[in-house]
């Protein structure tokens, strides 16, 4: 099982030549509204994967009983993902990003988060059972922090390899038992610069981020580059992977389709290094699609671009 706690939204997306100065009222050219959260995102993407595999995927997490809520878990329910774990809270909405981007892609989003911020320890109770049966655990930091920690420390106590991806990027760091909790943590470029203060721009100075991210007390860490590639570390061992070669036109959750794709990868035994080309070739698909969750590719896409 590969078991998914975190954040759930609505995206709601207006396309338009310009975005609004304060006070102002604007036409979008068009809109579009899709599943998001990088909780629901990471599931989705591997649950789309997993299921060529016979792995299971789970969501954790907390909707509205509203509207949004029900289209969240037909997008959810659409990817495969297992929901028995996704708690609906009368007293807050679903969450949401209202999202604008402009002619150029510039882009400016809000995000209420409504029931994705009521998780807590009661949540992780209820999810107990499941995370006794959990190969890897996926986190991010979009759901308060407590809720994540004492779910790392179950799965953990019960075998789970842990996998953090410290997004968005944390004003102040991770706390200190963060990193005790977790086998492995995922940053792009702006979070490692948050996490370690050093911003990678390439393998040999994602190298030395990733020394620094050891020196926290783990024995693996990935470093992600975007269209730069991706650096990875397990002990001793490390390597970089360039990136592979596609049309990106969306970058949106690029990083969540490569941790969906490594959970896979990792439940089914490969090794670090092969686990990270697989996410890359997952990222790297993700970017040729527009949307969050529905640019998520099949495993015989990332099949084919491995080759
Ligand atoms: P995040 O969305 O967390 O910022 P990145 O943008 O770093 O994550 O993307 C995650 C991974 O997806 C990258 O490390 C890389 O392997 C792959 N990727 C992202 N953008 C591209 C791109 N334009 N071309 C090829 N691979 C990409």
């Amino acid at each position: 099982l590969i078991l998914s706690l975190g954040s759930v939204n609505i995206d709601i997306i207006a396309y338009s030549d310009r975005l609004p100065r304060p006070g102002e009222t604007i036409h979008a050219s068009r809109y579009a509204m899709g599943l998001g959260g990088k909780g629901a995102n990471q599931a989705a993407a591997a649950s789309r994967l997993a299921a060529s595999l016979g792995l299971r995927v789970e969501l954790a997490g907390r909707t509205g009983t509203d509207a949004f809520g029900e289209l969240a878990r037909t997008h959810l329910a659409g990817f495969g993902v297992g929901l028995s774990a996704l708690r609906s809270d009368p007293d807050h909405p679903t969450g949401i990003a209202l999202i604008g981007v402009d002619a150029n892609s510039e882009n400016m989003i809000t995000f209420a988060g409504g029931a994705n911020m009521e998780l807590d320890v009661t949540d992780v109770d209820a999810i107990d059972a499941l995370l006794r049966q959990t190969r890897v655990l996926l986190l991010q930091l979009e759901i308060p922090m407590p809720a994540s920690l004492e779910a790392a420390r179950r799965a953990r106590a019960a075998g789970a390899l842990v996998i953090l991806d410290p997004a968005p990027a944390p004003l102040d760091g991770l706390p200190d038992e963060a990193w005790s909790l977790v086998d492995l943590v995922t940053p792009n470029e702006t979070e490692t610069e948050r996490l370690v203060g050093i911003r990678p721009t390439d393998a040999a100075s994602a190298a030395l981020a990733a020394d620094r991210l050891q020196a926290k007390g783990l024995t693996r860490a990935i470093v992600k580059l975007g269209a730069r590639g991706v650096f990875w570390r397990d002990g001793r061992d490390s390597g970089f992977v360039p990136p592979f070669q596609v049309q990106a036109i969306d970058s949106v959750a690029a990083g969540d389709c490569f941790n969906g794709g490594l959970a896979v990868a990792l439940a089914r035994g490969d090794t670090l290094g092969d686990a990270v080309r697989f996410a890359a070739a997952c990222g790297a698909l993700a970017t040729t699609r527009r949307g969050a969750a529905d640019a998520a590719p099949s495993f015989d896409e990332v099949r084919a671009l491995l080759g």
